[in-house]
């Protein structure tokens, strides 16, 4: 362990209901390893969602990245030693956000990738925002480990989409919508995936290992958090 644990950034607010996750998890790993009252340093920048959501809407990718690399910037100041951003979606400007930071950014699929290597498959299958299903920046990034992806059909990319913006980042949770990914999760399976990865970092509030025991479900914001405890430990590598 380095002397004193690094200072977690957070970049969140997409949406607060999965950057509050991220800060009990954080909490809780960082305790787990050290005892006592220990508990996570780090600071959290929390933007607004609805701007956020107005540039998936229009995909206005330029200003979402313009807007969160000043918002990266922040939390640099505020004296995080790396920055994590908790969603997926806005992956797709990471490059924006990397190019403003000079600490490092850690990136979700990375952690994600690394999870899906240990676990020795090479298929998964992704639920996330239409963004996430639809967009290229995802799906390359684990293209680039070797890691093949499959994605529901229309109908379905636009149910899990709907649910995720509709419903999980406003905290609500619904049976009748566990049950529709649970049914989606099992098409990806038939469709030959090996495992799943919740890629929008709300899906954890929905959907659990228990809830399909049978199937290895990659959970995005454990992953991401998972690795922001063990840095923040050890050092970033
Ligand atoms: N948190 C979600 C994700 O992981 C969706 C909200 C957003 O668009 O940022 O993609």
């Amino acid at each position: 362990m380095s002397e004193t644990p690094l200072t977690v950034g957070i970049l969140g607010g997409m949406s607060s209901q999965s950057t509050i996750e991220y800060y009990r998890l954080l909490d809780e790993g960082i305790n787990e390893a050290l005892g006592g009252h220990h508990a996570a340093d780090l600071v959290i920048r929390s933007v607004d969602f609805g701007e956020i959501e107005r540039f998936i809407r229009e995909e206005r990718w330029d200003d979402a990245g313009a807007f969160l690399a000043d918002a990266a910037r922040d939390v640099e100041a505020a004296g995080a030693d790396f920055v994590v951003m908790a969603t997926n979606t806005m992956h797709r400007v990471a490059p924006a956000i990397e190019d403003a930071l000079s600490v490092p950014f850690v990136h979700i699929v990375d952690a994600t990738a690394d999870a899906i290597d240990a676990a020795g498959i090479d298929t998964v299958g992704v639920l996330g925002t239409a963004a996430v299903m639809e967009g290229d920046f995802y799906a390359e990034r684990f293209a680039d480990r070797g890691i093949d992806v499959i994605v529901p059909d229309d109908e379905d990319r636009t149910l899990v989409d709907d649910v995720i913006f509709e419903e999980l980042t406003g905290g609500v949770i619904r049976e009748e919508s566990r049950n529709a990914y649970l049914r989606v999760i099992d098409d990806l399976v038939e469709a030959g995936a090996e495992g799943v990865v919740l890629g929008c970092t709300e899906i954890d509030l929905l959907v659990e290992q228990s809830d399909r025991p049978g199937v290895l479900l990659f959970d995005t914001t454990a992953l991401h958090v998972e690795r922001a405890v063990e840095y923040s430990l050890h050092g970033v590598r």
